[in-house]
């Protein structure tokens, strides 16, 4: 199946909430969820009742539009989720939360999961010593992520390594904002894990 390269704020339209897609422009009033609550080609204000099937569906989508991830390898997440001890559904949150792309996110490299998958496909980082351009990488702890040397001068950088200070950053990884390089301290515990997913239903999806 091809990745889905049409608007990203349909996406967010269709689940009916704002996932984050694009940065900054989803906190201005510009946000399409607030100027429109109705799905994407939908006209009408009617609201239908929609059934168990289709609320687990729609948070199933959610989560992958959320992490950018296709169907297939989401369901490969959820399969290695269901043969891990502890809950399934904290299982698949931390595969996905600890994907190259979602901890250059994390980290403020990039203003959403959308533009840190792009930076990791422009080979901007490096995993260790080695250039890592797989969006999808599962780091591990003590995984050291920087941004390659080359690439250090770029206007882009130079915004983004202003802002930084001020983007909070989860506990279970350690910046070092002077060497643009991050430390995977340890797995996220499961309070750490922010997240608006309800993984109960994605899991109840997957067991029909
Ligand atoms: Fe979603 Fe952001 Fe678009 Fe709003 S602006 S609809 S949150 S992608």
């Amino acid at each position: 199946m091809a990745r889905y390269t049409g608007p990203a704020c349909r996406r967010c339209r269709r689940v009916g909430e704002k996932l984050f897609l694009k940065g900054e422009r989803c906190y201005t009033p510009k946000c399409a969820v607030d100027r429109r609550r109705t799905p994407p080609g939908d006209r009408s204000m009617r609201r239908r009742r929609v059934s168990d099937h289709g609320i687990q569906l729609r948070e199933k989508q959610k989560a992958r539009y959320m992490y950018g991830i296709m169907e297939a390898q989401f369901s490969k997440y959820v399969k290695q989720a269901f043969t891990q001890s502890e809950s399934t559904g904290q299982n698949l949150i931390k595969q996905l939360e600890t994907r190259l792309d979602n901890v250059a996110y994390r980290l403020g490299f990039a203003d959403s999961r959308r533009q840190a998958r792009q930076l990791v496909l422009h080979g901007h980082f490096l995993v260790g010593d080695r250039k890592t351009d797989i969006p999808s990488y599962t780091v591990r702890p003590g995984d050291v992520i920087s941004w390659k040397e080359s690439h250090k001068d770029s206007e882009y950088v130079k915004i983004m390594t202003a802002d930084l200070p001020k983007r909070p950053v989860p506990e279970w990884l350690e910046l070092d904002v002077a060497n643009l390089k991050a430390t995977v301290r340890r797995l996220p515990s499961e309070d750490e894990l922010e997240t608006t997913i309800d993984t109960r239903l994605i899991v109840e999806f997957y067991s029909r």
